[in-house]
């Protein structure tokens, strides 16, 4: 496996829409071993979701985990999962905005809001269908992830930017408020 190096906003990458991908693609060795450098490259640094586009490719998948995240404390795990070809629906007109960073805007953290429950649908690493619900930062991740592959960001989602700020900032103005 190897750690892949993540796109930076501004990185034109970022703002492309992804293509889909075939079954066909999906089976494929060289196919597989990225999913499995994805996996790495999000563990490596940290992260609770990774998208292709991050790290170059302009293809439908993401993965996604939280498990004891020291970038994101006190969040209930998520079960490492590969979503290819995601579609998502709201579930409720109901928004909740919470804290939101990404590997491609480094050491930078604002609030989003986002649906509280979502409805996915995707295929896993093996092309097989998965269909699930998915409530609070579960569904804040699936649709952090979903919106890379649109080519947006978190900013493009924020209501205004005053809640912008640096990590350290962030540390010591803005922990549990
Ligand atoms: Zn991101």
């Amino acid at each position: 496996m190897s750690i892949l190096k993540v796109a930076r906003l501004g990185n034109p990458v970022l703002r492309k829409i992804t293509a889909p991908l075939t079954p066909r693609e999906i089976q494929s060795p060289i196919f597989q071993k990225f999913i499995d450098d994805m996996i790495e490259t999000m563990k490596e640094y940290d992260g609770v979701g990774l998208a292709a586009d991050q790290v170059h490719e302009s293809k439908q998948i993401a993965v996604l985990e939280v498990a004891e995240n020291p970038r994101y404390p006190n969040k209930p795990n998520v079960p490492l999962t590969v979503l290819i070809n995601p579609k998502i629906s709201p579930l409720t007109d109901e928004m909740e905005e919470d804290w939101e960073g990404c590997l491609s805007i480094p050491d930078i953290r604002g609030k989003v809001p986002r649906h509280k429950s979502i409805q996915v649908q995707a295929w896993d690493r093996d092309g097989k269908p998965l269909e699930f619900i998915a409530v609070d930062f579960h569904a804040r991740v699936i649709q952090h992830e979903w919106d890379h592959l649109n080519g947006k960001v978190y900013l493009d989602r924020m209501r205004d930017l005053t809640t912008l700020t640096f990590l350290t900032e962030f540390a010591r103005y803005w922990m549990q408020r």
